[in-house]
């Protein structure tokens, strides 16, 4: 986790904060209805920070009546304009992504500061591997040192002006460079990190690319907000972020279902069973208590002696478990039920 600590409205990202999971729309920003409609289903989805590209005036009109009218924090996403960093802060965002080594002019930069800074607003630097300097490129390539130093040199941008408020992003599409850029800068540099393998591609993919580059990072204790990238859905780019927080032991939100490969042993359906049993108990604001499904009483409540309840299938019994120790034995198929009923009572009463 990061030294430093900075707000993005109410959220604390950094200086030992939850990890907060973050998305962008890919809605027209000028379409503010639309807008709207898709940050309010990722909010549902568990998006704790939302970010929106703002590329005209249209963008930044558009703007106060998005934020009038969701629940979390949102971020401008700028590439070159500062004036309209300026005009979104105005309206009233509470992060902007802007690099200051494309605003083009030292005034625009100090304007750019000191606007931040009498707002309270964070800024954060977003260096991608696919478009480094040409300085750094010819000097190193595209490697985890060129983008730490294009960080470095774009937080001094602001830093002459006083201003500190930095989250630093640091994205390849590779998942190696991510890892070692974020390594490097963890070690390096006092600013929290907005953690994300960017193109990281569609479905399973880009979901196991994520899952290695972030979760590396977070078990070694690196980064303090995260974005998945993934082709197509932004709801599952947000479930995809849960997922990796909760695998990586960073944050247990919901309850955790482990359940065994099967082997010769099982003589049930424990796909179909696992699947009813995720579908009775996972997202809907569970405690985040550990249920087994295992496809054996003979191993069964063995492997899984951590979990707070557990079943074990035989050939026409199944036993109940809590802690290792068996509660009680029951027939199938009723004993599902019976199970599915004692996991409730454990977490949601
Ligand atoms: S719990 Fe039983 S069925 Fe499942 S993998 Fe282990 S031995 Fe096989």
């Amino acid at each position: 986790m990061s030294k430093n600590k900075v707000f993005v409205g109410a959220v604390p990202v950094g200086g030992g904060a939850p990890v907060s999971i973050q998305s962008m729309t890919n809605t027209d920003t000028r379409d503010w209805r639309a807008t709207v409609d898709q940050i309010l289903q990722l909010e549902e989805a568990g998006c704790e920070i939302i970010r929106s590209t703002v590329f005209d005036n249209r963008c930044l009109e558009a703007l106060p009546e998005i934020i009038k009218r969701i629940h979390i924090p949102l971020v401008a996403d700028i590439h070159f304009d500062h004036r309209l960093a300026l005009g979104a802060i105005k309206a009233g965002v509470a992060k902007v992504r802007i690099n200051p080594g494309n605003i083009g002019s030292e005034a625009g930069i100090r304007e750019l500061a000191e606007c931040a800074k009498a707002n309270g607003i964070p800024i954060r630097i977003g260096v991608n591997g696919g478009s480094l300097e040409k300085d750094l490129l010819e000097k190193y390539g595209v490697c985890a040192e060129a983008m730490v130093e294009s960080g470095i040199r774009h937080a001094e941008m602001l830093e002459k002006y006083g201003f500190c408020d930095i989250v630093l992003s640091l994205k390849s599409s590779d998942p190696k460079t991510t890892v070692e850029a974020y390594r490097m800068a963890a070690e390096k540099l006092p600013y929290p990190l907005h953690l994300g393998v960017t193109e990281a591609g569609a479905g399973e993919m880009a979901l196991l690319r994520s899952a290695i580059g972030i979760g590396s990072l977070l078990m070694d204790g690196i980064g303090d907000t995260v974005r998945v990238s993934m082709t197509g859905g932004v709801i599952q780019e947000v479930e995809a972020a849960k997922k990796i927080l909760a695998a990586a032991g960073v944050r247990q939100d919901d309850v955790r279902i482990v359940s065994c490969p099967t082997c010769g042993r099982t003589r049930v359906d424990l796909a179909s069973i696992v699947a009813r049993v995720e579908g009775e108990l996972m997202n809907k604001g569970a405690k985040p208590i550990r249920v087994a499904v295992m496809g054996c009483a003979v191993n069964g409540p063995g492997e899984a002696k951590e979990a707070d309840i557990g079943i074990a299938f035989g050939t026409v019994n199944a036993a109940v478990f809590g802690r290792g120790e068996i509660l009680y034995t029951d027939k199938l198929p009723g004993v599902i039920d019976r199970f599915i009923a004692d996991c409730k009572k454990l977490c949601f009463d």
